[in-house]
């Protein structure tokens, strides 16, 4: 497939995991990809280019509206106005709720609902000027509620409100506005997770697999397939939806 020729993609927190994943899949379907991470995400783009697509890394801290703003022009120089933004980027930083520190609470927030926010405004711009855009955001299962989550779980609904809204103000300009939401899925991030609990990501996985339907975790290209369907024009009228990626889970 060829979803994506001559569409100019950011991809944010694409140095590793779900991020590398989007990133590697839109463009193997034509896109010229946009990487973003705080620390330049080389490797994802080294891959990229070794498999004849193109992609450029830029470092950016989507938690930075001047470095936002400034990496978004540095991507329209280099590649073109920006068609599809995926706001990937995230962090956790869990503990029960009540000993969650005001900096653990803050952190959470800035980098996965506000660097969505900064994202998702300065790319709108270019999108609202060419009647085109796509816009993917990551939301999580933890959006439901999960113990020791609750400013994950807060920023990640948020990120459900935000989807909502921005498809109201934005579909007047062709922007479609959706987010994914996956369960568990194998990645530095849940591996750090399990290593917090005292057990080895396999080990970890392991327990979530036996309560999800489906019967293992999710891996990175999974999602990235839903992500890449939502950003392509064969999703063309849905907007303002959160889909589930999780293998079944209630
Ligand atoms: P990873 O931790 O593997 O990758 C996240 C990437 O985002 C890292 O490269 C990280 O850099 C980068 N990042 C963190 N903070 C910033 C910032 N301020 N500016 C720019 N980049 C930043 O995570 P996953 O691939 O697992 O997750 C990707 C997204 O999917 C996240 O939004 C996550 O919340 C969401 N998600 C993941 C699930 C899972 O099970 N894995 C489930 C549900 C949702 P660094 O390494 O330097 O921190």
């Amino acid at each position: 497939m060829n979803r994506f020729t001559g569409k100019v993609a950011v991809v944010t927190g694409a140095a590793q995991g779900i991020g590398a994943a989007t990133a590697v899949q839109l463009a193997a379907e034509g896109a010229a990809v946009a990487a973003l991470d705080r620390n330049a995400p080389d490797k994802t783009v080294e891959q990229i280019i070794a498999a004849g697509a193109t992609a450029r890394s830029y470092v950016c801290d989507v938690t930075d509206r001047a470095s936002v703003q400034s990496v978004f022009d540095q991507v329209a120089t280099d590649l073109g106005q920006p068609h599809i933004l995926i706001n990937n980027a995230g962090i956790t930083r869990d503990d029960m709720f009540f000993r969650l520190s005001e900096d653990d609470w803050n952190a959470v927030l800035s980098v996965n609902l506000t660097g969505a926010y900064h994202c998702a405004q300065v790319a709108q711009k270019f999108m609202v000027a060419q009647r085109y855009g796509k816009i993917v955001s990551l939301s999580s299962r933890s959006a439901l509620g999960n113990r020791g989550q609750a400013n994950y779980a807060a920023a990640k609904a948020g990120i459900q409100g935000l989807t909502a809204t921005l498809a109201i103000e934005l579909g007047p300009y062709n922007i479609n506005v959706n987010a994914v939401a996956p369960g568990y899925i194998a990645t530095a991030m849940t591996a750090a997770t399990a290593n917090r609990v005292g057990l080895t990501a396999e080990e970890h996985q392991q327990t979530v697999a036996e309560r999800t339907p489906l019967g293992r975790v999710g891996q990175p290209e999974e999602v990235a397939a839903v992500i890449a369907f939502l950003a392509s024009d064969e999703a063309s009228y849905v907007s303002g939806q959160t889909l589930y990626v999780n293998g079944g889970a209630r």
